[in-house]
């Protein structure tokens, strides 16, 4: 699939009416690595961390993760990585930490929430990461931020951990991005200084569209249930894009339905301008955007909601038959 799409690698995701979406790959492992050239992604726009916590028997050593990183740094050869710090809990279990028995584990003691209160491995990974980027830029983001003062605690820590590289006598990153994940209903409607203070943020949809329906990621019989095209859950994200605008923080996807093409089509006509999406997903995602005018398909959206529809999915379906 990817030599039927190698022809765009070069070209950018650039639609009929001429806005351009930035689109980018979510990775994890070493073996993720070389899609960054086959993909032609514009980087990685979430690196989930926990996948390299998760292979392992036990807690990796800082010098080991900060080895890791500055691989990964150096085979993005400047593009821009997103780390996603530790997002442990829910579905994601180490052997090696005490297993916690939660009536319910992906609205538990989870990924940040274990950072700030146990922040021990997490000072170890920002630790890594500075020491990784070694004088080039970094890019953090720190997963299920709930509420603004979480961003807030979380920075702190990697404050914390610039001073005391800094007092080392380490090299510092050359310039330092620190983004919130939108993966609760509750962030996007965080006081206006969060959108401030924040450098970016990056909409987790695969949690947020569980949490917003109520409907379990893990549950076969539910969680297919509700449509991310729903009109209900397309309104929330367009104004939780008009936020980010007002602010001009930036904004971007990175949950599955990034990758899918009638999702992805759907988010860019709502002013998304950054989706990231697994490496083989840029090539169909890009091809299907460069043969549209957005303009159009917020029409079809609009007129889709105005119908009453419950989800936009038949109406761009409809409309993208007489497009391509
Ligand atoms: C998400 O929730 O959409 C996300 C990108 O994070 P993960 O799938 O790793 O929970
Ligand atoms: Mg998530």
């Amino acid at each position: 699939a990817q030599a039927r799409y190698a022809n765009l690698r070069e070209l950018p995701a650039q639609a009929k009416c001429g806005s351009v979406i930035d689109l980018h790959m979510n990775a994890g492992l070493m073996a993720d690595l070389p899609s960054l050239e086959s993909s032609g992604a514009e980087g990685v726009g979430l690196f989930r961390t926990e996948l390299q916590f998760l292979i392992r028997s036990q807690m990796p050593k800082r010098a080991e993760l900060s080895a890791l990183y500055a691989r990964v740094m150096d085979a993005a050869k400047g593009r821009r990585v997103a780390f996603r710090t530790l997002d442990i809990g829910s579905d994601k279990v180490l052997t090696y930490m005490k297993p916690n028995d939660e009536p319910n584990p992906a609205m538990g003691w989870r990924a940040i929430r274990v950072g700030l209160e146990k922040p021990g491995v997490l000072r170890m990974q920002l630790q890594a990461l500075i020491r990784a980027a070694n004088g080039r830029s970094l890019t953090v983001m720190f997963p299920f931020v709930a509420q603004l003062e979480e961003f807030r605690m979380a920075r702190a820590e990697f404050d914390k951990a610039m001073e005391r590289e800094r007092i080392l006598g380490h090299p510092l990153p050359a310039d330092v991005q620190i983004g919130a994940m939108l993966e609760t209903p509750s962030l996007a409607f965080a006081p206006d200084i969060f959108f401030q203070e924040v450098d970016f943020i990056s909409i987790g949809g695969n949690d947020l569209k569980q949490f917003f329906f109520a409907a379990d990621r893990e549950n076969e019989r539910v969680r297919r249930r509700y449509d991310t095209l729903n009109v209900s859950f397309l309104t929330f994200l367009e104004q939780l894009i008009a936020r980010c605008k007002a602010h001009n923080t930036p904004v971007s996807f990175c949950g599955e339905d990034a990758g899918r093409p009638i999702e992805a089509v759907a988010f860019a006509a709502l002013g998304l301008r950054s989706l990231s999406m697994r490496p083989a997903s840029i090539g169909p995602v890009k091809h299907l955007l460069r043969r549209l005018n957005l303009d159009e398909v917020k029409v079809v959206i609009d007129e889709a909601r105005r119908r009453g529809d419950q989800s936009v999915r038949g109406a761009i379906s409809d409309y993208l038959r007489t497009q391509v």
